[in-house]
């Protein structure tokens, strides 16, 4: 069960990856971060391609198509989620939802409070409303979210359906082990680094994900993104003060002379609008 708009299928990601060859010099973002450093001579249009969370799919399905394109990639790991049954909230609520909980959701004393006006029976739900509901629910903190789909029983209701979210830890070192897959620090728990986290809480989230990962991985781990994009001063400066660079989820091309290393901004990819080379260089053309 897929949050909508998250997915790229295998085909259109070998698709894109070749594409992307044609166009751009495809760079490791941590071997360009060392040439930068270095004060070599940096490729005119370098693209890097990351992935958030540690979906096991990107064991299954994007590394075979790395290898075989020889493409290199930054892994973005939640440090403590890596070989649990952990679920993101978002695929759980999108779970309920197909399942028909819409209206226990909607009647949570918790969630209730924010989805007054969503129609979730299951007549109505389509792919935007469903998003629609996740995106209220962001009203919410991760940890008021998560409270209150544990009281509703989730794993009883779609535990089935969600199916194993991310990988083991054998399966992120094949990953690294394979030369293509640098990992980064995806924080512990994949909660959003803004005001409702104490300075503990923050401090776990940013500096202990970094310990956990290099302990199990034996590498040093030096790059860091944001859960959900978010962030604020408190964060950032951490962020600055424990990794060489750090990715969000704002939109767009990190141009030369004017590149913020700790807040360098992407171009998502899903495969509703990016199944054909056109509609793929349009997104990246900033187009759609
Ligand atoms: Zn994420």
């Amino acid at each position: 069960m897929e949050e909508p708009g998250m997915v790229v299928h295998p085909d259109t990601f070998q698709m894109q990856l070749r594409e992307l060859k044609r166009h751009f010099d495809l760079v490791s973002l941590s071997d360009w971060l060392d040439a930068r450093d270095r004060g070599e001579q940096l490729p005119k249009r370098a693209c890097a391609v990351t992935f958030d969370d540690g979906w096991q799919d990107n064991y299954q399905y994007a590394l075979p198509i790395l290898e075989s394109e020889r493409v290199p990639a930054t892994l973005f790991a939640v440090a403590e989620k890596i070989g649990t049954d952990f679920q993101f909230w978002p695929n759980i609520v999108a779970g309920l939802l197909a399942e028909g909980y819409g209206q226990r959701l909607a009647q949570h004393p918790t969630l209730a409070q924010v989805m007054t006006e969503l129609d979730l029976s299951r007549a109505v739900l389509d792919r935007e409303r469903v998003a629609k509901c996740i995106g209220t629910l962001k009203k919410l903190t991760d940890s008021e979210i998560f409270a209150a789909l544990e009281s509703l029983e989730w794993r009883r209701l779609c535990g089935e359906a969600l199916g194993t979210a991310l990988m083991s830890w054998n399966q992120l070192k094949s990953m690294q082990a394979s030369g293509w897959v640098t990992i980064g620090s995806h924080t512990c728990s994949h909660q959003r680094l803004t005001q409702a986290l104490s300075e503990n809480a923050l401090e776990q989230e940013i500096v202990e994900s970094k310990r956990i990962l290099q302990q199990n991985l034996g590498k040093p781990v030096d790059l860091f993104c944001f859960p959900n994009g978010d962030y604020d001063p408190r964060a950032l400066n951490l962020v600055r003060e424990h990794y060489r660079a750090a990715v969000t989820t704002r939109r767009g091309i990190n141009r030369a002379g004017r590149i913020n290393n700790h807040e360098l901004t992407r171009i998502g990819i899903h495969d509703d609008i990016t199944h054909t080379a056109r509609l793929f260089s349009a997104r990246l053309s900033g187009w759609v």
